[in-house]
């Protein structure tokens, strides 16, 4: 998928093209659909992935225009340090070329910056306590935030920025949408996600990029369901078939699943016919897109044809991942046993 294929504004996608961007990164790919139509997210990926723009186009998409003096910021993107927020600026500058973006720092004068805010923006990109500064002094007024950004999250914490980003949080509507990148997700992170996001989708494309990652820094207690799911994300089947060995785990696969934000149902043998035919109309008809099941289950069923198999546990017999394999219309073909490990 490319840009242009996205539901971007054309100016947009001419802004982009004009530096040389066609295709998005993976955190892009992962993250816009789902940031585009409003929905809390949490990215875990690292400087260098273009997980700016994974926010930047959502606040340049989301925004009108506004020629309105006094107006009050409608995004708001929180950075660790002033060199960060002077970065963010630019890029988003660069793809909302229609928004004012005003830029709040500490180590400087408070006036410039005042003056800005008073003659109204779009969106702020600030440091924490330059803004918690504002905000108290009744400069910076946050009712208006529809999108709030924490970039580098964990930086903002090894810095000793949690009380500030907190109170900035808080002075923003409840309703706003809520996006917060961080390249590790310390307990803090979990704890914000918690307080003040709305049921976030999880994207971690750290592993993506082939760096190894620190055990206990994996936010999912189900190490391998938060890699099903970025699996998913990332290919973004139309259809997927993930198989696993129990009636038990196709539940709690499905049920994980649908809580990081894919349409899931389980289907086993202990369901009955109607609820088996109500999940096979759905993702027949595309409401369910990933389908999961034990072996036994999947024999009887009509299924159409998928556009990804995941093994998520190993069958038992080669004849058994022909089997599931076969499923994505290429049977016959050979493959390789045993699979790579998921
Ligand atoms: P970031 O990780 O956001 O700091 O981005 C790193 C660099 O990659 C920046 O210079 C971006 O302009 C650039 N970049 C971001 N997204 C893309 C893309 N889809 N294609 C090419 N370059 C990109």
């Amino acid at each position: 998928m490319e840009f242009k294929d996205f539901p971007l504004k054309d100016e947009i996608k001419e802004a982009l093209l004009r530096r040389g961007i066609t295709a998005p990164t993976p955190i892009q790919a992962a993250a816009l659909p789902l940031a585009l139509e409003g929905k809390d997210l949490i990215g875990q990926a690292r400087t260098g992935t273009g997980k700016t723009l994974a926010f930047a186009l959502p606040i340049a998409q989301g925004l009108e225009a506004s020629k309105e003096r006094g107006r009050l910021p409608r995004a708001l993107v929180l950075t660790p340090t002033r060199e960060l927020a002077l970065q963010v600026s630019g890029e988003l500058q660069a793809v909302a070329p229609h928004l004012k973006v005003v830029t709040v720092y500490g180590g400087t004068g408070y006036g410039k910056q005042k003056e800005e805010l008073t003659r109204g923006c779009d969106v702020v990109v600030a440091t924490p306590g330059r803004a918690l500064d504002y905000l108290r002094q009744g400069v910076l007024d946050l009712s208006r935030v529809q999108i709030a950004v924490l970039d580098e999250a964990d930086e903002m914490l090894s810095m000793g920025f949690e009380e500030e980003v907190e109170a900035i949080l808080s002075a923003t509507p409840k309703e706003r949408q809520t996006l917060l990148f961080s390249a590790t997700l310390p307990s803090w992170a979990r704890k914000l996600a918690e307080r003040y996001m709305k049921s976030p989708v999880v994207i971690n494309v750290v592993r993506e990029e082939g760096i190894t990652y620190q055990e206990e820094a994996i936010p999912a207690p189900n190490d391998r369901l938060s890699l099903l799911s970025d699996i998913l994300f990332v290919k973004a089947p139309k259809r997927a078939i993930v198989f696993t060995r129990t009636k038990a785990e196709t539940e709690e696969v499905a049920t994980g699943l649908l809580r990081l934000g894919h349409p899931a149902r389980a289907i086993h043998g202990d369901l009955s016919q109607t609820d088996r035919e109500r999940v096979m109309r759905a993702f027949r008809e595309g409401e369910v897109r990933v389908l999961v099941a034990t072996d036994v289950a999947a024999r009887g069923l009509d299924i159409p044809e998928v556009d990804l198999v995941v093994h998520y546990r190993f069958p038992d017999k080669p004849e058994t991942y022909q089997h599931r394999s076969g499923r994505t219309g290429r049977a016959g073909r050979p493959r390789p046993w045993p699979p790579e490990p998921l």
